[in-house]
């Protein structure tokens, strides 16, 4: 201040310009404190419980289920019928072509995979070269529980346009841990054998979720990398990406990318929002004051499943699908909560998901705006689609396509539209 006191003094030479001046850097200055306070309050356990109490939703009261669903499909078609290309208004890095010095931002392409989906990782990764690795050459990590075979190594090999390290899952954290009690994990899986829960009684299952949740960014070969974008065998990508993305990331402080958003089944999950809420109650500090709360507690589109889960919409970003920042994970606030979450044993118990654990985590203890909607990357897992309308994607789907009618009320990308973005953020395509 007394610098820019004197500045104004020697700049103006009067003492009333230089107390003009003066006024002017004091609003911008008080600006400037007022915005980076609120970036760094802290939330009280009393305003973390008010913003997780659903009030206003975007349906009058007691609005039928069907039209909630019609009305949200009609939005989302509305929404992905705008004819799109890049990002606007967001720092975009294009390689050119024959750039031999381009330098890569510090990212790793990540696949957790079995040898027995050889074809369907060999099919995911061509078209992920071909619409867009093939001219960054990324590297790709591949995770598994047991050792590739030569078989696996040799194609996938064929396809990485980039460098290609493999990383075995020591067993002390694949493995289910010691506080898990065999008669309460028995009696867990007995529960939803009963009602039917896909993948209830497959251990493997259990292991994965939980190590896709919590464990993946602490192998020792993953410790290098910030970035990573996860690849499922058996995904489609059909639009043609030419920016590159990892440096999206970086450059613009994202945290994390999606494309699909949908609900959950909460008998997998019917404790997980209590564990959390009552961490964040202990800890209301690591909650972000910006947060997604809204989309969290929603309670109108699928009442039953926010009930089944406690006062959670069960609304998650489709985790086969992300692109995103491995030292929020690594962060305080996801790490002391990941710690209460395997206490709480709910991956076992239940069949806690790892596309639930890193939307409540990025949800609450991040600012909502660093959640990056990538419309422009088609994208499809059976039965769910990211359908852009855009002349780089080439799929026999109309843009906008999501699904078979009967899933259409899974769909809760229109929820994150309405209740996360803001109407600048959902003009930047
Ligand atoms: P779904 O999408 O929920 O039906 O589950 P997937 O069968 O697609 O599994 C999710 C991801 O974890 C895929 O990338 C699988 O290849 C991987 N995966 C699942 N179970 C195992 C396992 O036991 N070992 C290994 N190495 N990978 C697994
Ligand atoms: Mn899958």
């Amino acid at each position: 201040i007394l610098g820019l006191t004197l500045h104004a003094a020697r700049e103006t030479q009067t003492l009333k310009g230089a107390s003009q001046m003066f006024d002017s850097y004091r609003t911008d200055l008080q600006g400037y404190i007022t915005k980076t306070a609120s970036k760094y309050k802290k939330m009280t356990a009393k305003e973390v419980k008010q913003a997780l109490t659903f009030k206003h939703g975007a349906f009058p009261e007691g609005t039928p289920k069907e039209t909630i669903v019609e009305e949200q499909m009609k939005f989302h078609r509305e929404v992905l019928s705008k004819k799109i290309d890049e990002p606007k208004g967001m720092k975009l890095v294009h390689k050119q072509d024959g750039d031999t010095n381009y330098e890569l931002a510090n990212a790793t392409l990540l696949s957790l995979v079995r040898n027995s989906e050889l074809d369907g990782i060999v099919s995911s990764i061509r078209q992920l070269e071909e619409t867009w690795n093939w001219r960054y050459n990324y590297p790709f990590t591949f995770i598994n529980d047991e050792e590739f075979t030569p078989e696996f190594k040799k194609r996938v090999e064929e396809v990485c346009s980039g460098k290609v390290y493999y990383e075995i899952i020591p067993k002390s954290i694949w493995e289910k841990p010691a506080n898990i009690d065999p008669v309460l994990y028995k009696n867990g899986i007995a529960k939803l054998t009963e009602n039917k829960v896909n993948y209830a009684s497959l251990e493997s299952y259990h292991n994965m979720c939980r190590f896709n949740s919590g464990w993946f960014y602490r192998l020792e070969g993953l410790k290098k990398f910030k970035y990573y974008w996860r690849v499922e065998p058996n995904v489609d990508f059909f639009c043609k990406v030419d920016y590159d993305v990892f440096k999206f990331m970086r450059d613009n402080e994202l945290t994390y990318g999606f494309t699909v958003s949908l609900y959950d089944e909460p008998l997998t999950i019917e404790t997980l929002w209590k564990t959390t809420v009552d961490f964040c109650l202990a800890h209301p500090e690591y909650v972000h004051p910006n947060g997604a709360f809204k989309w969290l507690t929603e309670n109108q589109q699928n009442p039953q499943n926010t009930n089944g889960a406690g006062g959670y919409s069960t609304c998650h970003f489709w985790s086969n699908f992300e692109i995103a920042d491995m030292d929020f994970y690594r962060g305080e606030a996801y790490s002391k909560w990941f710690d209460a979450l395997e206490a709480a044993g709910g991956f076992y118990y239940e069949r806690w998901g790892d596309a639930p654990v890193h939307s409540v985590g990025v949800g609450l203890f991040e600012d909502k705006s660093k959640v990056w909607w990538f419309r422009d990357i088609g994208y499809h897992h059976s039965p769910y689609e990211n359908s852009p309308n855009s002349d780089k994607c080439s799929t026999d789907h109309e843009p906008g396509y999501f699904a078979p009618p009967d899933v259409y009320d899974q769909n809760c990308l229109p929820n994150w539209i309405k209740y996360s973005m803001t109407p600048n953020q959902l003009n930047m395509y």
